[in-house]
């Protein structure tokens, strides 16, 4: 691509259509998609119930602006409300948008409640939350941050499960912590046992809000709508984009009432809940948020991360880590990107964090048998990278 920005190192291949969990480019080559756009496909490709949803929103209304009232916005928000612990929504384009919002309405909230002195966000080391100012100064990666400063003031850092670390860091300064619930683009990182209970104490105890980005971990990626939803712990404020409109772009905000504290002129967006954005969203929410549906995504995500762990173990210092359909493959630099590769060769979609992490995030569609066939695939990719690599080759 030469006219295109080259701001993505892409992969030598170009798929231009899809079906279920498949993609195909136009050399007859088909690919098994175990990363769905990045966690965004959570219908996979061409799902009948999301493409006639857009269909028909496009012949009827697809933008008109928030200068005026917009009822499939509000009919969505009040899904959205009702399947979860908030009350109100916002919505805009993105997840770096949804966590602008966030980081906005936690200011917004903490200088009325107690003045401006008090306005930090607490984020963690190898969190990502997005590309704009807001969300790469949230960014704990230098590597991400380099060459783009200054950052925006008012941020500080800990490291991602040391509770400890984050009690020194949090006092009457803080408006917020942000965190995933598990770290996506950081190499799929669970919270650890009482992390984020202990976050959401300290936040109580000194008045800040507890946001989670679950712009990844969000609409039934982990088998629950909403990840918090399977932790026992329910933050002030959520962002959601990636899977929400299963393609189409959007984002969210969601807050309880006590802390909404953005009110008219505060903040806003042009595109945001246009009426095509919020008919896929209404069509994505129609499957995912049943609990039939949720179970078998918990089910699939079951089979393929016992069969991880049983290759993992092949493996000196490989580890297996996420929740439902959002599961990394921790093999280590060395091993890694060979795998990688190979699955690639072999017509399997994944991808690489960190070097070291393959990360799997298939549609929340997928079948079993498709399963099966990616785990014989990856099975396959890891014994050859095991094999040229002697060092591995344990018995
Ligand atoms: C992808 C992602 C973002 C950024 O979303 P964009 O839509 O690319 O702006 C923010 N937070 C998390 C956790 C993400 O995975």
């Amino acid at each position: 691509m030469k006219h295109v920005m080259e701001t993505y190192k892409r992969l030598k291949i170009a798929p231009t259509s899809g079906k279920g969990s498949w993609l195909f480019d136009d050399e007859g080559n088909r690919y098994l998609d175990f990363i769905a756009g990045i966690a965004t496909n959570a219908l996979g490709h061409g799902h009948p119930a999301l493409v006639g949803a857009i269909k028909e929103q496009a012949e009827t209304l697809i933008h008109c602006s928030n200068l005026y009232e917009v009822p499939i916005q509000e009919e969505v928000a009040a899904l959205l409300t009702e399947a979860t612990d908030f009350d109100e929504v916002f919505f805009c384009n993105s997840g770096a948008e949804a966590n602008e919002a966030a980081i906005k309405l936690a200011r917004k909230h903490a200088a009325e409640s107690f003045g401006p002195e008090k306005h930090e966000v607490l984020t963690f080391d190898k969190s990502f939350h997005g590309r704009t100012y807001g969300g790469l100064s949230a960014t704990a990666q230098p590597a991400l941050q380099e060459a783009f400063g200054p950052m925006l003031p008012g941020f500080a850092y800990a490291p991602f499960g040391d509770l400890e670390a984050a009690r020194t860091q949090i006092g009457p300064q803080t408006a917020a912590v942000l965190v995933e619930p598990i770290q996506g683009e950081g190499g799929i990182n669970v919270a650890p046992e009482g992390f984020l209970e202990g976050l959401q104490e300290l936040c109580d105890a000194h008045g800040a809000l507890l946001i989670f980005d679950e712009v990844q971990t969000g609409m039934g990626r982990t088998g629950h709508l909403y990840a918090y939803g399977g932790m026992g712990v329910v933050p002030d404020v959520l962002t959601s984009a990636k899977g929400l409109g299963g393609g189409v772009p959007v984002g969210a905000l969601l807050a309880k009432k006590e802390c909404a504290a953005l009110g008219p002129g505060n903040h806003g967006s042009t595109f945001g809940g246009n009426p095509l954005a919020m008919a896929a969203v209404r069509a994505v929410l129609g499957v995912v948020n049943d609990p039939r549906f949720l179970e078998e995504v918990r089910f699939k995500g079951n089979i393929l991360k016992n069969a991880l762990e049983v290759l993992a173990a092949r493996v000196p210092g490989a580890e297996v880590r996420g929740e439902g359909l959002l599961i990394g493959l921790d093999l280590g630099p060395e091993l890694a990107p060979g795998v990688f590769q190979k699955c690639l060769d072999d017509g399997l979609l994944v991808n690489l964090v960190g070097g070291r992490t393959i990360r799997l995030a298939p549609p929340l569609t997928v079948t079993r048998t498709e399963v099966r066939h990616a785990l014989n695939t990856f099975r396959g990719a890891v014994d050859a990278g095991v094999s040229v690599q002697p060092e591995f080759a344990v018995a």
